[in-house]
């Protein structure tokens, strides 16, 4: 979920409601550690201030003052609860910097994707900047794509140079797909957004325009059920995460989701992924939230924590269990 402050405090008033009573997850440590992957992480910039925006769960206010101590909570986090490997993209300002400073920072956990959306107010990059990042492998992921919050689908001509890049350099791409705060449209950022762009079926012509294209439905489309098992049972390339449902939705309503989605045999497709946004101790409240599902065997979540992440990102031999 890519958003800034000023909106998270929407979102906030709406989750709200979620309540305090899973408030003993923010200190979730899972037995026994098991490594696990994490595709959706968010970063700032180093000397953003963030806001004091409560935790909409436990309602505590954030930790971290800045962007940088941010990250380092955020990594604390990672090594405490065995995430070995994290996708991160920025979520406000410059978010191409913020996500390499990242991975500078963490040069064997982290993995720095390109965020993009191509609003009035965050136009998209520049697409020999991309090239040559990507080429480089600074940045691995062309994602977190917030087309949504700019009133477009994936599908969009907007989009078509970056996913033509995206496809020659065979560089995975993760779309926003599913919600937004509540009152967004209403926002200035993003007059254009509908919840109905949300819906991964949007995404069927940008796939069918470019065959090879690794797509992650981020936020695995929720509220769009049957939406995204058509798109995930049609292309054997779309895999889908689970950012920001694991931890912000009512637990009832995210395991019926995910058990819809295991259910329709998709389990080799789902991939862990937290959406920290501010909190990184919603880390571990999204592992508590994949976890807590008692209708997945401990080899299914094996493969969500890992496994599908690994096949997704096509993770070498090597960097699969660094550091
Ligand atoms: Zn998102």
């Amino acid at each position: 979920m890519v958003i800034d402050r000023r909106r998270f405090l929407q979102l906030c008033a709406g989750a709200g409601a979620i309540g305090m009573s899973r408030a003993r997850a923010a200190t979730y440590t899972p037995s026994p550690k098991l490594p696990i992957i994490d595709v959706h992480l968010h970063a700032y910039p180093a000397d953003m201030a963030l806001p004091a925006t409560p935790n909409p769960v436990t309602g505590k206010p954030p930790g971290p003052k800045d962007g940088e101590a941010h990250l380092r909570a955020c990594l604390a986090e990672m090594k405490r609860l065995n995430v070995v490997k994290g996708v991160v993209s920025g979520g406000s300002g410059d978010r191409l910097g913020a996500a390499a400073h990242w991975h500078e920072a963490a040069p064997d956990r982290i993995i720095a994707g390109a965020g993009i959306r191509g609003s009035e107010d965050t136009p998209l990059p520049e697409i020999g900047l991309l090239r040559k990042e990507f080429g480089e492998g600074r940045l691995r992921v062309l994602g977190e794509v917030s087309a949504q919050y700019a009133g477009l689908s994936l599908s969009d001509p907007k989009y078509e140079p970056y996913l033509a890049l995206a496809e020659e350099l065979d560089v995975p791409v993760a779309l926003h797909t599913g919600s937004g705060p509540p009152g967004i449209s209403y926002d200035p950022c993003c007059h254009g957004f509908r919840a109905s762009l949300g819906n991964p079926a949007l995404v069927e012509e940008a796939l069918n325009r470019h065959p090879k294209l690794r797509l992650n439905v981020m936020h695995g489309g929720w509220p769009y059920l049957e939406g995204t098992i058509a798109i995930v049972n049609h292309y054997p390339q779309v895999y889908v995460d689970l950012g920001a449902i694991d931890w912000l939705l009512p637990r009832a309503e995210f395991h019926a989701y995910l058990g819809a989605l295991t259910r329709a045999g998709f389990g080799k497709r789902i991939m862990f992924g937290s959406d920290q946004i501010f909190w990184p101790e919603a880390i571990g409240m999204a592992v508590e939230g994949v976890e807590s599902a008692r209708f997945l065997t401990p080899s299914q979540k094996r493969d969500i924590f890992y496994g599908n992440a690994v096949r997704f990102f096509r993770l070498g031999k090597g960097e699969q269990m660094k550091p």
